[in-house]
């Protein structure tokens, strides 16, 4: 070989292979390239991602749960779940009180756009499930069948739904797990990003924050119904269970604060005292429950005849006692007048044990009247000198009223 052709040889071994070279490098641009259109359309498909979880996140916490309630807000939560990963089938279970078991509050079905409730799982059937949802935030099955946390599922559940891939994450209160969100993949077994799994705990902490809000009304309501309870008992307390009247433990209590107010401001108040003229032969002829009725209509005609700044109340048996406040004793004799000749006028109708029909009946009061300040300086006299003027009005004939003396010897009023 010539030296020419062997220099020709050289030069063509050197341009195939700077045109190798080129090629490769050409290889190696386009792959570059590739490389970077891959990362662009990576990035903007986990923005897009990121994206539609900020937007279905905020779609959720926009439901109220005390307008739309508990079943709508599952509804919600797992559509939107199922909607954003694209997965078919996304359900949200509740732990029973003592975690035996996980109950299917919502079971949303992508595919059938369907809802269905009550699947039950047993602790005892799928412990290493139970126990990873206990130790873990999240159950990412890539591979559910094969996953020792999922695995349990795969004959009896996995299987015959065609799911290949699992994320579980656990709802908690107060650190405690009390459901799991459950998102499962049928088709190609898929393996769950970072960012899917970050939802899926958000989709938790959402369904978590929807139970204490639920519960937290329960509790006010429950709270509510003990105050008013309380506040209804306090005033049944207060209350004479036949007549409904203030009874003597009120009475006491307000006569004292009424006498203290009178006496401190130089106002005047008296009080009545009122007793049932021979109310023993009313009980004797018609029977205690018949006796009763009069009572309760007494009670009756007396609210009738106060003010409302009067209280009536049943001082004993048949004792009645009215207080009458800002009320001085030529008034306060105007008003037991009056109460006196309502009651003698009154046809009062009881049913007598065994009897039709109602039968009708007139019975009359006696009453005592005392004043302060002139009568009495303290709520236990006033009550004594009322009581010793009704005792003087019965004594002189009954169906009257005596205003007690300021000398404490009574004076009758006759009827007119
Ligand atoms: P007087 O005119 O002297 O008052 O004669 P009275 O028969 O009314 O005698 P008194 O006031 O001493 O009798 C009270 C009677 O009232 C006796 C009792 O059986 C009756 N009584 C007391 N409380 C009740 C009650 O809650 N229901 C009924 N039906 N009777 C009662
Ligand atoms: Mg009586
Ligand atoms: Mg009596």
């Amino acid at each position: 070989m010539s030296d020419l052709e062997r220099l020709q040889q050289e030069l063509a071994r050197e341009r195939a292979a700077r045109a190798q070279a080129e090629a490769r490098s050409n290889e190696a641009a386009r792959d570059l390239e590739q490389a970077r259109q891959e990362l662009r359309r990576n990035v903007s498909a986990f923005q897009d991602m990121a994206l539609r979880h900020q937007q279905a996140l905020v779609r959720l916490a926009g439901v109220s749960i005390h307008e739309a309630g508990l079943s709508t807000m599952r509804r919600e939560l797992t559509k939107v779940a199922a909607e954003t990963l694209g997965v078919e089938r996304a359900s949200v279970w509740l732990l029973s009180a003592d975690a035996s078991e996980l109950r299917c509050e919502e079971l949303y079905e992508h595919s059938h756009g369907r809802y269905s409730q009550g699947r039950v799982l047993k602790a005892t059937e799928y412990p290493r499930y139970f126990a990873a949802l206990r130790l873990g935030r999240a159950i990412d099955g890539h591979d559910a069948h094969m996953d020792p946390r999922t695995s349990e599922f795969s004959p009896a559940y996995l299987g015959p739904l065609g799911i290949t891939s699992m994320m579980d994450a656990a709802i908690r209160r107060e650190g405690a797990v009390v459901g799991v969100v459950c998102l499962e993949h049928v088709g190609e077994r898929r393996t769950w990003t970072a960012a899917e799994m970050e939802f899926a705990g958000a989709l938790a902490d959402q369904a978590a924050l929807a139970l204490a809000a639920i519960e937290r009304r329960q509790l006010e309501k429950e709270q509510a119904s003990v105050k008013s309870e309380l506040i209804r008992a306090r005033e049944l307390a207060l209350r004479d269970e036949l007549t409904g009247l203030a009874n003597r433990r009120a009475l006491e209590k307000l006569l004292a604060e009424e006498v203290t107010r009178a006496l401190r401001h130089g106002r005047p108040l008296s009080i009545l005292m009122a007793d049932v003229d021979h109310f023993k032969a009313v009980n004797d002829t018609y029977g205690h429950p018949a006796g009763d009725e009069v009572l309760r209509e007494l009670a009756r005609i007396l609210g009738q005849s106060l003010r409302s700044i009067d209280t009536a109340a049943r001082y004993g048996g048949e004792e009645l006692l009215m207080v009458l406040p800002e009320t001085p004793g030529a008034e306060a004799r105007r008003v037991a007048e009056r109460i006196r000749t309502t009651v003698a006028e009154h046809v009062f109708l009881v049913e007598p044990e065994g009897a039709e029909p109602r039968l009708s009946l007139r019975v009359t009061v006696s009453l005592g009247i005392a004043s302060v300040p002139q009568d009495a300086d303290s709520p236990e006299r006033l009550v004594e000198i009322a009581d010793r003027a009704l005792y003087d009005a019965k004594r002189q004939g009954r169906n009257r009223l005596v205003v007690a003396d300021p000398t404490h010897q009574a004076i009758a009023h006759d009827p007119a």
